[in-house]
Order: structure tokens, then C-alpha cells, then sequence
């Protein structure tokens, strides 16, 4: 049999690595808790476990990134799946004591990876899972030698790579010690053929790597990239940058595609030190494709474009609250109180009683406070063409008075049910002209965009950004749940040794 053996294969050093797992103070925990207690000893599982994976610097394509980078994680293991390993809730000093196995034992390599704990040093995380003084030694000055005076921080982690020697099972032998207090600076100890220990400082050259996220809304948005690799404040970027075109209401449907373009910056040695900045992003609606682009114009402050350069940011949000959903249409309609068709010169939002109502756009205050069937009532004048109305309101907004200047986004009330109105919900008109229209058919004019000697750079960099959202490498699907089944079946295997 060739490749890696199954873990059955090498029983010995599996076994080792597990009891060098228990050891007290040196688990590879903080262990708040039984989830990260799990996770922890999963980690550890998979290192012991899941030696020598290939190099993953080039292929991106089958990275776990998850656990290269902070971001995203596997869900948490529930203490309900973690029933099957009661033995590893045993305390640290009631670990199983070492037995004598049958098998002839073999001198396969494993790694392990330890957690230097406060006022502890590597000389004695070393003892205690019995390296022999006389290679302590030598590891501890090869280390001093390349370490200087820099000291290594409490909770760094250490990586051993270790080694049983047949007949001497009470004295592993430490091949190689590394420790990466930076991701672009590693100290390594390397065991020499003559038995002696060397040691070494690496540097590694960090530099940014375009990656793409291609995915499907399964829940919310945010978390569909999530699943699908992308950094979790790249997804809330993306959402605001959309938020003024799109209504997610209405135009989001399960399995509307996306992608999202990120610059993520990784170590020659292929470790994501950053998982991903926002660069630009597609979403997939029935009838048309909203595209954003970053871009920083000459002098100001990135912000998001559509790919002709105007900025996403609108005059007006095309819903005046977060998370509202249609009741009610404008138009004429049956009155639910007063019994007779009549004209609705609004658009209802239903709502929860006190869910804050965002101005619309900037603009000054010319009304506020009871307004016969609107109940709490307020007007904004935008320009001297177009207003906003707000009707049925709980209370307004702090500071809320006519002559007042309100910023777009600003909270200007809160929902309510005061007026003529059958419960909670936010009665929302717009003006043109003094005349109520609807407002979900007004089109917005874009705030910005962008010009002169910006505009050059800006199409260039939009062409390129839209073929990398195509062609762009994928990051690895994240199938968080995927891994957290390997996961489960290693612990699984190593505890059924
Ligand atoms: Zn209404």
C-alpha cells in the first residue's frame, strides 16, 4: 500500500500523540467550555492524524481555508454530537496511563501541536512529554540562537513534529520545533542526521492573491457567502453597497446567484494572513445582474460603483426602513376602516411597533407631530421638488422638530399605530411636485460619479474586476459541515484506539 495509510495503520504513534494530548497544562487548549475543548482536540486530531497534506500553495481550488484562516469557522461540535467521546472529558490528571502495546511499534514521524500556557517554556513543554534532556538542551540553545533576545508570548503555538524510537517508547525524539509568531517570520529547530539540532530563521514575503466566491442564497445573503469562503465583513460591504438598488424584499429569492471578488493577502508559503477585502461583486436577479465595483477616486475614500462609474449611493433609499415588507400598495384599494374603495397615496410597510423609520434622503423637517388620520406624523422637503411623509408613528425621532436638517438614514421616528390604522406599520408617501406618486416606481438618480481623470483608471480597472469575476481562481467551497464530519469521524477513529 502506497500514500498516506489510513490512521489504523500506525497505531503507535496515533496512540502517543494522544496521550501527549492529555498531558495537563500542555492540551492544546484553552478549553472555555466543551465547544472549544472540541474543537480543540479536533484540531489536534487532525494534526496528529493528518500528517504531511500537500503543500497548499498553488492549488487554492482544495485549501481548507477555514483552517488556514480566522475565517470562516465550522460550526461549532453540540455537546449532543460530542456524547459519543466521553472519554475525552476525562480530567488532564486522570489521562490513561501509558500501556505496553503488543504490536512492534513503528517509528512513523507525527506531528503535534502545543500551546505554550503562561510562565511556561518550551524547555519544559519538551520535558513533559519526556524529549530527553540531553536533546532539550541542544534544541533550547539552537532556538536562543536564532530567537536572539525575542521572547515567544504566552498561547503561541508550537509545532512539533516527533518521532517514537523503536525500544525507547518512554523517549520520543523531537525531529522538528517551529513556532510563527508573525505569519511573514517563522523560527525553526531541525534535527540533523548526526543527531545534533540546527536552527533557523524563515521569512516569508506576503502579497495579495484575487480569489473569487461564487455562491447561492441559502438563508440569508450574508450567510450564503459565508458558506461559501467569503469573510464576513466582505459580505457586509457587498449587502450595503447593493442595499440601494436592490430590495431584498421582493427581488431576493432562494437560490439568487452571487459572486464576490476579494483581494486576499497570503504568505509565500500560501497562508492567508487576510481573508479577503471586497473588491467587487455580482448578484443574479431574475430579469437583470447588479454589479459593484471598488474604486477610490483621486483625493477620496473607496467607495462602490456600478460598472459605468456612477456611485451605488442614491439620493433616496428605496425603503425607508430595514427589513419592512410591502401590506399595502399605492394605488386605490378597498379601505380596511372606512369600508369604501378610495385612494391609497402611500406605500404601508408592515413592521414590529418601534422598529426605527430612516429618512429617505436628506433633507429638512416640515412637519412633526399629529396629522389627523397619519396620526404621528412627519414631512420632509428634500428639494424644492420632492418630499417624503411618514405616517402612523409610535413616537418621533430624538431631536425630530419642523426646521430641523435631517441626514439621509437618519432615524426620524419609530413605528406605530397612531391615526386611522388597523396596527403597526409605517404609512410612507412621496411627493413630486406636492402630489403623491408612488414611491416604489420613482427612479433615483445616482449621488456621484466618477470623472475626469479618475474615469480612465476606473474603466480599466471595472474591465478587469468584471472578467475576474469569472475567471477569477475559486476559493474552496466552505462546506463547514463537510469538514466538521471528518472532523468527528478522526476524533471517532483516534478514540476507538
Ligand atoms: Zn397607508
Amino acid at each position: 500500500m502506497t500514500g498516506s495509510p489510513p490512521p489504523s495503520d500506525r497505531p503507535e504513534s496515533a496512540r502517543s500523540a494522544l496521550v501527549a494530548l492529555f498531558r495537563p497544562v500542555l492540551l492544546l487548549v484553552s478549553a472555555v467550555g466543551l465547544t472549544g475543548f472540541a474543537i480543540a482536540l479536533t484540531l489536534g486530531a487532525l494534526t496528529v492524524l493528518h500528517r504531511r497534506a500537500p503543500p497548499p500553495e498553488t492549488d487554492i481550488g482544495s485549501t481548507p481555508i477555514a483552517i488556514v484562516s480566522p475565517t470562516p469557522e465550522p460550526p461549532p461540535i453540540t455537546a449532543a454530537e460530542f456524547k459519543g467521546f466521553q472519554g475525552f472529558q476525562a480530567k488532564p490528571s486522570t489521562a490513561p496511563p501509558r500501556q505496553p502495546d503488543p504490536e512492534p511499534p513503528t517509528n512513523e514521524p507525527y506531528d503535534l501541536t502545543l500551546r505554550l500556557e503562561k510562565g511556561d517554556t518550551i524547555d519544559k513543554m519538551l520535558a513533559d512529554i519526556d524529549v530527553p534532556e540531553a536533546d532539550r538542551r541542544q534544541i533550547e540553545q539552537a532556538l536562543q540562537g536564532v530567537l536572539k533576545k525575542r521572547r515567544i508570548a504566552a498561547g503561541e503555538e508550537i509545532q512539533l513534529e516527533m518521532q517514537t524510537t523503536p525500544g525507547q517508547l518512554d523517549a520520543p525524539r523531537l525531529l522538528s520545533l517551529s513556532v510563527r509568531p508573525q505569519p511573514e517570520r517563522e523560527y525553526v529547530v531541525t534535527r540533523q542526521d548526526d543527531g545534533s539540532y540546527r536552527g533557523e530563521e524563515k521569512t516569508y514575503r506576503i502579497s495579495p492573491r484575487i480569489v473569487r466566491v461564487e455562491g447561492e442564497r441559502v438563508g440569508s445573503l450574508q450567510q450564503s457567502g459565508i458558506a461559501g469562503g467569503a469573510p464576513s465583513a466582505a459580505m457586509i460591504e457587498f449587502i450595503r453597497a447593493l442595499s440601494y438598488d436592490v430590495d431584498f424584499q421582493r427581488e431576493l429569492k432562494v437560490g439568487t446567484k452571487f459572486t464576490v471578488l476579494l483581494e486576499q493577502q497570503v504568505t509565500s508559503d500560501g497562508k492567508i494572513t487576510h481573508p479577503g477585502r471586497l473588491l467587487a461583486g455580482e448578484l443574479h436577479l431574475g430579469k437583470r445582474t447588479v454589479t459593484v465595483i471598488r474604486f477610490r477616486p483621486q483625493g477620496g475614500a473607496d467607495q462602490f460603483y456600478n460598472p459605468k462609474g456612477e456611485s451605488v449611493v442614491r439620493s433616496f433609499l428605496r425603503t425607508p426602513m430595514d427589513a419592512s415588507k410591502v401590506t399595502s400598495r399605492f394605488g386605490l384599494r378597498e379601505h380596511p376602516i372606512l369600508g369604501y374603495s378610495a385612494m391609497h397615496t402611500g406605500v404601508d410597510f408592515g413592521a414590529p411597533m418601534g422598529t426605527p423609520i430612516l429618512a429617505a434622503g436628506a433633507g429638512k423637517v416640515t412637519m412633526a407631530g399629529y396629522n389627523g388620520g397619519y396620526g404621528i406624523f412627519v414631512k420632509l422637503e428634500h428639494t424644492r421638488e420632492i418630499g417624503t411623509g411618514y405616517g402612523h408613528m409610535s413616537r418621533l425621532g430624538p431631536g425630530i422638530k419642523p426646521g430641523v436638517v435631517v441626514r439621509q438614514g437618519q432615524v426620524i421616528g419609530f413605528v406605530g399605530s397612531t391615526g386611522m390604522s388597523t396596527g403597526p406599520h409605517l404609512h410612507y408617501e412621496f411627493y413630486r411636485g406636492g402630489r403623491a406618486v408612488n414611491p416604489l416606481a420613482q427612479k433615483f438618480a445616482m449621488q456621484a460619479s466618477v470623472g475626469g481623470k479618475d474615469l480612465v483608471r476606473f474603466k480599466g480597472l471595472a474591465g478587469q474586476y468584471v472578467a475576474q469575476l469569472k475567471n477569477a481562481p475559486k476559493v474552496a467551497a466552505g462546506k463547514p459541515e463537510e469538514r466538521r464530519e471528518s472532523a468527528i469521524r478522526q476524533l471517532r477513529a483516534a478514540a476507538e484506539q
